[in-house]
């Protein structure tokens, strides 16, 4: 595909959104960055177009907040990611690779490839969560087919009311998104031959899982305290958690991993979040929030798991399903 032209048919079907075109992409901090999600989110789309049948178009935005928004408009499915997004993603994985590096644990087991490779890999890795998170919302809004017009924003906003299904709708975003990431790990540690043990697996999941929940992080504005049945998004713990849930899923079905490991997982990304955190001045104490809370945080996922097989139109009910599709 080409960008601009579908520049040109998103500002049609949404006037007046500041699209930023190709040749702009010095607006970008870190054009080299930008060009590289670009380059990830064209083959996405132009895969799923060809062999998904759907007509998904998408676009930067010129706007500096940390936000990215799926609309339909009649039969056309939009994605739109802000500049400021691009931009700070760029240092959130910077900065999250230079802490885990200077961890503990790293320390003694070293890196799992060298941090040059390691930070193209997770540029990948991180596009794919955030595409297929956008595209997540895009199958729940094709699924019924009365839906003129919708849009879902990923910013949070604290002024808004609890909604059931709209954190039901992200929870399966996220769960799709982190899928997607999560069999792109297992490839590559296959695709590279790296050992598929504790170590290497504990690492990169570590690590992903702690770019991830400062995505969320960004998204809630540092959110402080822990809710539950409140404001429009979950609390973004409350995300982390259910996405650690899903890795442990995907990664127990190709290897030998059980409750520990998610424990372990849990307790790791948390305080290395904490010394990024406490740096930035945050009032939350993540790790104490997970620790604290995680029995009641467990039953809210619960709550929502339950609840699924209401929800027809579920991205979460297509995942094998679209993956195959994709993979072809
Ligand atoms: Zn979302």
């Amino acid at each position: 595909m080409k960008y601009d032209d579908d520049l040109e048919i998103i500002n049609n079907l949404l006037p007046g959104l500041d699209l930023i075109k190709e040749k702009d992409f010095d607006l970008f901090e870190n054009r080299i960055f930008a060009e590289k999600v670009l380059k990830y989110f064209s083959e996405a789309t132009d895969n799923i177009r060809a062999k998904l049948n759907i007509e998904l178009l998408f676009a930067f935005r010129l706007r500096q907040n940390f936000n990215a928004r799926a609309h339909k408009e009649n039969d056309k499915y939009i994605i739109i990611i802000n500049h400021g997004t691009v931009d700070q993603l760029s240092k959130i994985i910077q900065d999250s690779i230079s802490i885990f590096k200077r961890e503990n644990i790293v320390a003694i087991t070293g890196l799992p490839t060298d941090e040059d490779i390691l930070l193209e890999l997770f540029i990948y890795l991180i596009s794919s969560y955030l595409f297929y998170h956008e595209f997540a919302h895009i199958l729940q809004l094709s699924f019924d087919k009365r839906i003129d017009s919708y849009t879902f924003q990923e910013e949070y906003d604290n002024t808004s009311t609890y909604n059931f299904t709209n954190h039901v709708y992200e929870m399966d975003a996220d769960l799709f998104g982190i899928a997607i990431g999560t069999i792109l790990i297992l490839q590559y540690i296959d695709d590279n031959k790296l050992p598929k043990n504790y170590v290497t697996l504990y690492n990169l999941l570590t690590l992903y899982i702690l770019i991830v929940a400062n995505i969320f992080i960004a998204f809630s504005k540092n959110i402080t305290s822990i809710y539950y049945k409140n404001f429009l998004h979950p609390h973004p713990i409350i995300r982390v958690i259910n996405c650690v849930e899903q890795i442990i899923n995907i990664v127990s079905q190709n290897t030998r991993i059980d409750t520990p490991f998610f424990e372990s997982i849990l307790e790791r990304y948390s305080k290395i979040l904490d010394v990024m955190h406490l740096k930035a001045e945050s009032v939350l104490i993540y790790s104490d929030v997970v620790k604290q809370n995680l029995g009641d945080i467990l039953n809210y996922i619960d709550e929502i798991e339950n609840s699924n097989e209401q929800f027809k139109e579920l991205a979460r009910h297509r995942v094998n399903e679209i993956y195959d599709l994709l993979g072809d």
